[in-house]
């Protein structure tokens, strides 16, 4: 599509606010909205059902009944493939305008949208719809007088709650999944990006998911998700978002029913980069590229680079040499690949850590302020610190948002010992063209995932989750399995 059809495709976009509960799209019963605003230029997008615990209680007994009658939990698992794979065909085909909802809703450039956010959900459905005939259960070696059957069944009433940076995606990464094992799902979108996970609740139900098994209700954490995370007859919950709100879901989950609660939360990663880097020009690449896509609003975001005092000035050289194209523009704009922070109390975040990074010292070598007013959006300039130290808050604190810290080392064991003193523990790399070093490294390193020269490994195949506060769980991969089923042991006397 030309820059032209995009504008005039979001000018006549249709977007509708409603809740998705048992097969219907319903207002919330207190006949409560509120607006939604877009990132990109501040309007008004329309009104979305501002749903509580009153929404709550019909989407839980509607994925309840849907449960226990088994109009889909009891399908053959080939079933369930059929119609998880026709759901993803269909995110594929209403692609272009998933991926307008997504742009206008968050506020992210139209190319990701649909190169990465669109393409990344249908291939997370259609990866767990394949898996789920392919798993076997287990018999387990006891005596000869018994047999023992080790099998996984479906959780139950399964609540997801996703944050607004990757809508989508973070949806996906839940639903499927937990869909995929035969729960029935509720699932919370952020209130500042709900449009693309109500539109996937039709979606799914036009693909074949039975009414009641996949309901959405949209509203604020403290109500909508809120009386999810404390609700009796919710059985598990997929939480993704900050971790002060992962560890008051944990609390409400044993404040209730002791469902199980699983928690994907912030990072702080640290990309070490030694003198010995086997491609600097790579390096660099993927140290400015990691940390300024999606606007710096990735958990994963490497948002420390430590650089070897050595190669540090010509590292410099070529990051600040890459930084004018980083700069923000229209979203819907084809070329744009900085987009707008998703709203005015991200961007009053985002320019406070700027400004806590200049007052405590460290040297703002690039950006460092709000760009773009004239649109009327919320758009940052790719910004870089230099003269960074582990004890300011910049380096401690998860920005999310385009922001780098740089700091310096010369000994491999202190940099790991710096990149292990944060609380979080979701990604980190190093960049050496020592193989001994490399990994002994990678070991060290506190964090899910460790990248040894590069940073871009990304699969659905691969589990996605952290280590101490960045969360408990493990989402993608066979692995996320674990969160939406329960094992059950039958023991059989054989006379
Ligand atoms: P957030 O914690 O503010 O909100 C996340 C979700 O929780 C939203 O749907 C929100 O409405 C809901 N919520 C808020 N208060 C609640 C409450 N009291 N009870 C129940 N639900 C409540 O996070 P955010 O600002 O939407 O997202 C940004 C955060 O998400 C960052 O910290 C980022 O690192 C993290 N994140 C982590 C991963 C991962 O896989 N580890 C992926 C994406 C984002």
């Amino acid at each position: 599509m030309t820059n032209k059809l995009w504008h005039e495709r979001a000018a006549t976009l249709k977007m509708d606010g409603r809740a998705f509960i048992d097969g219907q799209r319903v207002w919330a019963k207190s006949e409560q909205q509120f607006d939604n605003f877009s990132p990109i230029d501040g309007r008004n997008l329309g009104l979305v059902a501002r749903c509580q615990s009153d929404d709550v209680d019909l989407a839980v007994s509607a994925a309840r009944t849907a449960f226990n009658d088994g109009r889909w939990a009891s399908q053959a698992p080939a079933a369930r493939k059929r119609v998880l794979i026709k759901f993803a065909d269909l995110v594929l085909k209403y692609g272009d305008e998933l991926a307008l909802l997504e742009t206008l809703d968050m506020g992210k450039p139209i190319q990701y949208s649909l190169s990465v956010d669109v393409n990344s959900t249908a291939n997370c459905i259609r990866w767990y719809g394949e898996a789920i005939d392919k798993i076997y259960d287990e018999i387990a070696p006891t005596a000869s007088d018994s047999l023992a059957l080790i099998t996984r069944e479906a959780v139950g009433v399964v609540a997801a709650i996703v944050p607004w940076n990757y809508p989508m995606i973070m949806a996906a990464w839940k639903i499927a999944p937990a869909l995929a094992a035969g729960n029935s799902v509720i699932l919370k979108p952020s209130e500042k990006s709900p449009l693309t996970a109500l539109r996937l609740a039709e979606i799914a139900l036009e693909a074949g998911i039975p009414a009641g098994v996949f309901n959405v209700v949209p509203g604020y954490g403290h109500e909508a998700g809120a009386a999810l995370a404390l609700h009796m007859d919710v059985d598990c919950i997929g939480f993704t978002g900050s971790t002060k709100i992962g560890k008051q879901i944990l609390q409400m989950a044993g404040q209730s029913n002791l469902k199980r609660a699983w928690t994907e939360l912030g990072g702080k990663s640290a990309n070490i980069v030694c003198a010995d880097c086997p491609d600097l020009d790579a390096a660099v690449e993927a140290a400015i590229g990691s940390i300024y896509f999606n606007q710096g609003e990735s958990c994963n975001a490497p948002s420390r680079l430590f650089v070897e005092a050595s190669i540090k000035d010509k590292f410099m050289e070529k990051a600040l040499a890459m930084m004018p194209s980083f700069q923000p523009g229209d979203p819907l704009n084809e070329d744009t690949i900085m987009g707008a922070i998703v709203d005015a109390t991200q961007l009053k975040s985002v320019m406070g850590y700027i400004a806590a990074g200049k007052s405590e010292g460290a040297k703002c070598l690039f950006g460092g302020e709000q760009v773009r007013l004239e649109t009327g959006g919320y758009y940052v300039a790719p910004t870089i610190f230099d003269q960074v130290d582990s004890s300011m808050k910049i380096a401690r604190e998860e920005i999310f948002g385009p922001v780098l810290s740089v700091l310096t080392f010369t000994d491999i064991n202190e940099a790991v010992r710096q990149a292990n003193a944060s609380s979080f523990g979701l990604q980190a790399a190093i960049w050496t063209a020592d193989l001994s070093r490399a990994i002994k490294t990678a070991r060290a390193l506190r964090a899910g995932t460790v990248h040894v020269n590069q940073y871009d490994g990304d699969d659905i195949t691969v589990p996605f989750g952290g280590y101490k506060q960045s969360g408990n769980g493990r989402d993608k991969s066979l692995h996320a399995f674990d969160k939406y089923t329960e094992l059950k042991t039958t023991w059989i006397r054989i006379s």
